[in-house]
Formats: structure tokens, sequence, C-alpha cells
């Protein structure tokens, strides 16, 4: 078998998603994830293009894959799938959401991005706003930012909490926030809402070289913020907060991915194999039509024959 058979055939290597998976029981370091594309001795050893050109491949396949078990998924009513994406700004939140959707069925798929909250959200719990927007059943939602911003940005600059009591604001208010969010997630679970949850790992070497992009080609000028320069300000606090969150959220029933995002083309493969996987895992199957509604079906038929 030739050395770059790393992937299979439409595939990434199940080994390789493990390790990218977090498990409930570890803890883990983000300094141990690699962001860039040579994540194994294998990767290395096949090197750059060949990674690179196997990632397309496996992208392609993926998002016609994807079409067909979304479909499928439609058509079986019963799950819905919520996918959560969390990055540091111009990690390729946006762009991988478009990328690994392009070939979905825009009826079956809804894209909502959060950002700071409003009056109204902040004079209800932290989860209200998100519970809101939550996929019906056959449909796929994506949560560009999250739920999990309640306990990254916000962690990060607690003068964002606002409206609490302040005997609500003891030392255990983290610690019960992540509790919060495994107990709605695991709500979520048990009524068939399946949760995938992307960390897409930029460093900080590349988003400051997406960030000269944006200041120097004139067509992305309008997607430079200041405040986005002053959150890189807060770099190591946002890697302590992410670890934490990860770390304490990262369950069986609502996975954390940590997905390399310093290449746009291995996040995208990435995370367009883990949904088409996780959907093919699943049950799905078309409605069975009962021996009523098959005669019904039958007689609908025989009218239109007759005209
Ligand atoms: P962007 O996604 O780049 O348009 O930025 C959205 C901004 O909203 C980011 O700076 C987030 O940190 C901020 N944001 C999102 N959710 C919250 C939240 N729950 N509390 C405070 N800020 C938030
Ligand atoms: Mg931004």
């Amino acid at each position: 078998m030739p050395r770059y058979h790393l992937m299979e055939t439409n595939m990434i290597k199940q080994k390789y998603i493990e390790l990218i998976r977090v498990k409930p029981d570890k803890k883990i370091h983000l300094k141990d994830y690699d962001t860039g594309w040579a994540q194994t001795d294998d990767f290395k050893e096949v090197g750059k293009d060949k990674v690179k050109e196997r990632a397309n491949e496996v992208l392609q396949q993926n998002l016609t894959d994807l079409t067909q078990v979304q479909q499928l998924l439609y058509a079986d009513d019963r799950y819905s799938l919520l996918i959560v994406f969390q990055a540091m700004d111009a990690a390729g939140k946006d762009g991988t959401i478009k990328h690994v959707m392009s070939g979905v069925n825009p009826q079956g798929c809804q894209v909502f991005s959060f950002k700071k909250p409003s009056d109204e959200d902040l004079d209800h719990n932290f989860l209200w706003r998100y519970m809101k927007s939550l996929p019906e059943r056959g449909r796929i939602g994506i949560f560009n930012r999250s739920y999990y911003e309640d306990v990254l940005v916000v962690k990060v600059h607690p003068e964002l909490l606002k409206n609490l009591p302040d005997g609500k604001k003891g030392k255990s208010f983290w610690e019960n926030r992540y509790e919060d969010i495994n107990a709605f997630e695991h709500h979520l679970h048990r009524n068939g809402t399946v949760i995938l949850k992307f960390f897409l790992n930029v460093s900080k070497k590349e988003q400051k070289e997406r960030f000269m992009e944006r200041l120097e080609r004139p067509e992305k000028n309008w997607k430079f913020s200041t405040a986005d320069l002053a959150e890189r300000g807060h770099w190591n606090d946002y890697m302590d907060v992410y670890e934490d969150a990860i770390n304490a959220t990262s369950t069986d029933w609502a996975p954390w991915y940590i997905i390399p995002a310093d290449n746009k083309w291995a996040t995208r493969a990435l995370v367009a194999d883990i949904i088409t996987s996780t959907l093919q895992d699943l049950d799905l199957k078309f409605p069975e039509l009962t021996e009523t509604q098959l005669k019904v079906l039958a007689e609908a038929r025989k009218t239109l024959e007759a005209e």
C-alpha cells in the first residue's frame, strides 16, 4: 500500500479523528495540538503537497455524501444536528461554514451568528437566546459562536457580566456555568439532537498574517476590526479559558474537536469529514408507508392514469 494512504477512500482515518476528539476523562493542553498540517509522523513523511491533495479529495467526497445524508436526515425527521463553531478571530469559522455547507439544501439548514448580547438577552438567563435558535428535527443548525462565549469572552472580561445579583457571582460561578452547559447539552442529546463542537485552533502567528492580509487587501478591509486586535492582546488568557471550557465540557454526548486551523484546506476537510460520518452513523431511514398509505398511492395512480 502506498505510504500516502493515511486516509481511507472517503474518510480520514478514524485513528486521526480520535486524536483530535477530546475525551471526557482527559485534561488537554492546547499547546500539545498542532495548528498546521503535520499532525503525525505519517503526515510528515508524506509531505505537505500530498496531504493537501488528499485533503481536497476528502473534502469533495464528503460534500457529495453530505448532500445525500442531509436529505435522509430531513426525511427521517427524528434527529437534529447542532454544530458549534468557536475560535479566535480570523481562524476561519465563516469560510469553513460557507464551504462545508455549500452542497447542503438551505431548507434543511440554518446558521446563527451570535454577537454581543442585546439588553433583552441580558434580561434573561445566559442560555435563553441560544435555546430560541436550536435546530428543529430533521435539520442542521450551525452556531457561529455560541453559549460558549459566556464562559470565554465573558471570563476574559468579567465586567461583561451584567444584571446578576452579587451573591450569584461567587467562587464556583464558572464551574456552575460549565455544569449548566453540560446539563443543557445532555438534555438536547436525550431529545434527539446530535451535537458536534469544533474549536478552530489557529496559531497566533497565522492570525497575525490573516489580520495583515485584511489590512493590505482593499476587498478584505471590511473584515478588519480594531476590537479583534484588542482581543489578540489577551491571547494567553483566551487560550486558558478555551482550555478550561473544553476540558470541562467535552462529553460523550457533545464532544469537542480541536481542529488545526492554520491551513484552510485541512480545517475544511476535517470538519466536513466529521459532520458527514457522524450523520452516516445515525440509524437514518426514509419513512416507511403503511399498507393503507400504499393503497392510497395505488388509487391515486389509477385516477391519474384514467385521465
Ligand atoms: P464577530 O463574530 O467577529 O462578528 O464578533 C462578535 C463579537 O461578539 C465577538 O467579539 C464576541 O466575543 C462577541 N460576543 C459573542 N457572544 C458574546 C457574549 N455572549 N457575550 C459577550 N460578547 C459576545
Ligand atoms: Mg470578528
